[in-house]
């Protein structure tokens, strides 16, 4: 779990829901320059989600769970629309928000700890959701929690961006590090004087995660593409 004094997300998202307004949150990594997560996208509304997100939301039925849900824009619409779905995040403070938002089902727990319990019909991890894998060599063990959590006949729906474009020459030729997996990413948030722990956080190419889940004997199908390099993907046990 993610104390306070070492969330600078939690912080942020707290901090704008109770004030309205909230600083710069500012990402940190060895393979970018520094980059902002504007804090209001957090409270997203369903209009304002992109296309993927729309789609999954869409495609959402039966018990739900929102995995790493932030804010909870995603869980508050289902919960608006009738549905049964319960928010999970490691961040204390983001969980206190979602509860203060009015979210009935909220717990803070990691999506890998044994702790969780139950199975649901719909699994949600939006926003670049394979970052929470955090490394290829982490797949097999995430697909072990999903096994564990989906139900038989339920779909998880993840999205993530592949990094690829970041290796395209002038001439759009693509030549991609032969030694690491080019979506590994390290991390680390800023919000005001708070910096985080540095964190893993994975994008993962569609033929990756298709390969992975096929070796963990799940089914994987893209159901669509976004606008840059993005895509919604569908799993459901095999
Ligand atoms: N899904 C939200 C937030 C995305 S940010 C949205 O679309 O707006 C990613 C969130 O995942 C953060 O709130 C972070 O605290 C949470 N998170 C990271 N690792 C997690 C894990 N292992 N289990 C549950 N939540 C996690």
């Amino acid at each position: 779990m993610i104390a306070p004094n070492k969330d600078p997300m939690g912080t942020a998202i707290s901090e704008y829901y109770h004030t309205g307004k909230a600083r710069k949150l500012v990402v940190q990594s060895s393979c970018f320059d520094d980059d902002e997560i504007p804090v209001p996208h957090l409270f997203r509304s369903y209009e304002k989600m992109p296309p993927l997100e729309r789609q999954a939301l869409d495609l959402t039925q039966g018990k739900t769970l929102d995995v790493g849900a932030g804010a909870g824009c995603h869980a508050l619409y289902l919960q608006e629309k009738g549905v049964d779905v319960k928010a999970i995040d490691i961040s204390t403070l983001s969980c206190n928000v979602m509860r203060e938002r009015g979210l009935k089902n909220v717990e803070c727990v990691d999506f890998f700890d044994e702790k969780l319990e139950g199975e649901y019909e719909t699994i949600l991890m939006l926003m670049n959701g394979t970052g929470i894998i955090g490394k290829v060599n982490n797949l097999p063990n995430f697909f072990k929690a999903l096994e564990r959590h989906l139900a038989s006949g339920g779909a998880l729906f993840i999205d993530s961006s592949d990094l690829c474009y970041l290796y395209e020459d002038e001439e759009g030729f693509i030549e991609l590090p032969e030694d690491e997996y080019y979506g590994e990413i390290d991390y680390c948030m800023k919000y005001k004087g708070i910096k985080g722990e540095p964190f893993d956080w994975l994008y993962l190419d569609y033929e990756t995660l298709e390969v992975a889940a096929a070796n963990a004997g799940f089914h994987c199908e893209k159901i669509m593409d976004g606008k840059h390099y993005d895509y919604l993907a569908k799993i459901t046990k095999g």
